[in-house]
């Protein structure tokens, strides 16, 4: 089987550039979309993927507020910060990196965020509008692997799309928006009994899980589109995925790699979820 790289950073360039002109279209109307990102003490993860986002938001002629809090920060402030956002007219996206400290409720504070504001989609009402086929802002990630199958015209309806991972950001999301492309969806998790019986009848397999190369050729049916959403560091402290990306390659017809694969991807659809936010309250306003 001919193996076909699915190039997240190319597909991810390509869709940031007509993000950065339609942000210039925006500016010359004076609104220039911004994001306000929280980040709540001083996890060395979360402080670099808020600064990733940070840098791209610029990159993109986006407007973009850091606002840093102490670890020890009371659930009320915060949740008041985001209030405050909420009413900012110059914010159009509001992202809390998460996880955030015990003593904070994520819940809470994802409820607290304006559903017209939740660029990252994890507020209930956009879930719910996602589930029901709305309009809605989609999770990020799951939203960037539906663009790359949609970069190489991946035929989803009726096929048989197996995600491994059921978490609230990536995997349920990503099921279901396979679903709402009208694929048949199985989901796989921790508790899955004899995962390969199902991963080998995937014509679209997805590994969201967070485990070095528990994908595997063996796991994998002849002519797959092979999608890894995992980001994990190997014994050599490099960054790999789920998938057995060497072995996996030889019999899928399509496979993303790490990095370069779903991880540009990310971001790429924050920015664009963020100019959706401000699209939608402009148009709100002129209403
Ligand atoms: P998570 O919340 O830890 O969820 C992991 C999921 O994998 C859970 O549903 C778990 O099942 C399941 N699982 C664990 N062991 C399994 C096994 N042996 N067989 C089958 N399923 C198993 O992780 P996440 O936040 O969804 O992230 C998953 C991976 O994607 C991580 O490597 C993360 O770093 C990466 N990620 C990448 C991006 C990106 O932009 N590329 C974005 C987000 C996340 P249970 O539900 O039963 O516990």
């Amino acid at each position: 089987m001919a193996m076909n790289l699915i190039d997240g950073k190319e597909i991810a360039r390509q869709k940031r550039s007509f993000i950065a002109e339609e942000v210039e279209k925006f500016k010359k109307e004076g609104i220039v979309p911004g994001l306000a990102v929280i980040l709540v003490g001083n996890n060395p993860a979360s402080k670099t993927y808020v600064t990733n986002k940070e840098r791209t938001c610029r990159e993109l002629g986006m407007h973009s507020v850091l606002i840093e809090l102490e670890e020890d920060v009371s659930e009320q402030v915060l949740l008041e910060k985001v209030m405050e956002l909420n009413a900012d007219p110059d914010i159009h996206g509001i992202l809390v990196q998460m996880p955030l400290p015990i003593h904070i409720s994520e819940i809470k504070v994802i409820e607290t965020i304006s559903p017209d504001k939740d660029v990252d989609g994890f507020h209930p009402v956009n879930i719910g509008r996602m589930m029901t086929g709305q309009d809605a802002f989609l999770p990020c990630t799951p939203f960037g692997v539906i663009e790359m199958l949609d970069y190489i015209n991946a035929d989803i309806s009726g096929k048989h799309v197996v995600v491994v991972g059921r978490s609230n950001i990536v995997g349920k999301p990503a099921g279901q928006l396979f679903l709402n492309k009208n694929a048949t969806v199985t989901y796989c998790h921790s508790k899955s009994t004899d995962l390969m019986q199902y991963t080998r009848q995937a014509d679209i397999l997805v590994a969201a899980v967070g485990k070095v190369n528990l994908i595997t050729k063996d796991h994998v049916k002849e002519g797959a589109i092979v999608i890894d959403v995992g980001m994990n560091r190997n014994n050599e402290g490099k960054l790999c995925g789920d998938v057995d990306f060497d072995n996996v390659k030889e019999v899928a017809s399509y496979i993303t790699p790490v990095p370069g694969g779903v991880g540009p991807m990310t971001i790429t659809m924050l920015m664009f979820n963020t100019l959706k936010a401000a699209k939608s309250i402009r148009q709100k306003q002129n209403l």
